[in-house]
């Protein structure tokens, strides 16, 4: 079975505990805090693999975990980093965080994308010695890994989607204008899964065409197969919308082109846009003039219409020629952003703190809400340190700092990390 969409849970690695040692030599009485840092724990990261056509992988393994960081040991040691889990997915996974449906990332080239964070080590004791205090007993335990539930939704890269009724000749025609061989059948719904076919113009030159399961009536309001295989051409920069001319199952061409259109509009009036040219097939079944007379049905509003025959192949050069020559006046295929991750702000008078003053040394205190923002803090990344001022600025610290009388270099205590205080 085909699988496009599945949902799996991530938990990056913990940072390993910071260490509580001292310094132990021959003839050196008391030695100084030595304890080192916990290693980082490992980062969940995506990466495309072309090899894949189908996320059913995760339908049996929804669980996915990175290794913590080890512990810090004694003599400064650091603790070593557990390494990243890599995941591989076809070209074109969404990755959308599952509770919000934030779009996380787009797995459609060769970058590989970070999805859940390891866990920064803890600081060894080595970090808290202070004058104040020479001999601390305490380190920090490593930060939690991110943790989340994420939604995997494949959407095919293609520049042209093929679109219609089941058993208008749609694989047909992938099967003759490019190297893809998908099955054909005389009966509705052979194609069960996309395929991709790869046309060759000569010269280099060349664009993909996804053959995709027909759509039924209903598919835009999700009743049957349909509705969940329209994201497949969602990305497609200009859809062929194939009908079958002669109307050899008895149903009427243009109102097969009018019900699908109808769905698209369903599912999406973006998409319901999108450049589309109609491919006449079966042109074998009927005489000239009832192709004309259909031909300027279409033409009439506005569409480039071809007749073709595609089982011989007939007529489908043109229209690759012509297919070819308006993809290059479109802009290239959809690449989704990620969705920036919304910070917790934190407003004043709503969190609790209190400052103490003891040899000139500022304590925020009774702030247990300010845990998690600095179990996120990265001394070595800006951005992550910007955010940590915004908080204590937002949350009224700073100022209530100011109130106390702090001065710039006078040394902050915040839940046991150090810092100066800097404007
Ligand atoms: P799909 O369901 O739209 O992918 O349709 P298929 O490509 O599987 O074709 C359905 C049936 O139509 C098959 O039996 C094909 O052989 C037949 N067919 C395809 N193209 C032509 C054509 O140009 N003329 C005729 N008479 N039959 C065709
Ligand atoms: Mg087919």
């Amino acid at each position: 079975m085909f699988v496009d969409i599945a949902k799996i849970h991530l938990k990056a690695g913990k940072g390993g505990d910071g260490a509580v040692s001292f310094h132990r030599e021959k003839y050196v009485a008391a030695g100084g805090p030595d304890g080192g840092d916990g290693g980082k724990g490992g980062d969940i990261i995506f990466k495309a693999d072309s090899n894949l056509s189908t996320l059913a992988d995760f339908r049996y393994k929804r669980k996915y975990s990175a290794e913590a960081g080890q512990n810090g040991g004694a003599s400064r040691c650091t603790g070593k980093s557990a390494p990243n889990l890599i995941i591989s997915v076809p070209v074109g996974t969404l990755i959308k965080d599952a509770e919000t449906g934030r779009i996380i990332a787009d797995i459609s080239d060769d970058e590989p994308v970070v999805v859940a964070k390891g866990g920064n080590g803890g600081w060894g004791n080595q970090h808290f010695a202070t004058s104040t205090r020479q001999i601390p007993r305490f380190a920090k335990s490593g930060n939690p890994g991110e943790e989340l539930d994420v939604t995997l939704e494949l959407k095919l890269l293609a520049d042209v989607g093929l679109i219609g009724f089941p058993n208008v000749g749609k694989s047909t025609l992938v099967s003759v204008v490019s190297e893809a061989k998908p099955k054909i059948a005389n009966y509705h719904f052979t194609t069960l899964t996309p395929v991709l076919g790869v046309v060759r113009m000569g010269e280099g030159t060349s664009f993909v065409m996804a053959d995709i399961p027909g759509l039924i009536e209903g598919a835009g309001e999700g009743v049957g197969l349909g509705h969940e295989f329209l994201r497949h051409v969602e990305r497609c920069r200009m859809l062929l919308h194939v009908i079958d001319i002669s109307g050899s199952e008895g149903r009427d061409p243009i109102q097969d082109f009018e019900k699908i259109n109808h769905e698209l509009e369903v599912f999406s009036g973006e998409l319901a846009t999108r450049p589309q040219i109609v491919v006449g097939n079966k042109c074998d079944l009927i005489d000239e003039d009832e192709v004309k007379r259909i031909a300027e049905y279409f033409e009439q509003r506005g569409y480039k219409f071809f007749p073709i025959m595609a089982a011989i192949a007939e007529g489908t050069k043109e229209l690759v020629n012509y297919v070819a020559g308006e993809l290059a006046k479109l802009p290239p295929i959809l690449k989704y952003e990620a969705e920036p991750k919304p910070e917790p702000i934190f407003k004043e008078n709503e969190h609790t703190f209190t400052i103490r003053v003891d040899n000139g040394i500022y304590y925020v205190e009774n702030c247990k809400w300010l845990d998690d923002v600095m179990n996120r803090v990265d001394p070595d990344d800006y951005e992550s340190l910007q955010y940590f001022e915004r908080t204590l600025r937002s949350s009224g610290i700073i100022k209530a700092l100011e109130d106390a009388g702090i001065q710039e270099g006078d040394t902050v205590n915040v839940l046991d990390v150090e810092f100066d205080f800097v404007l």
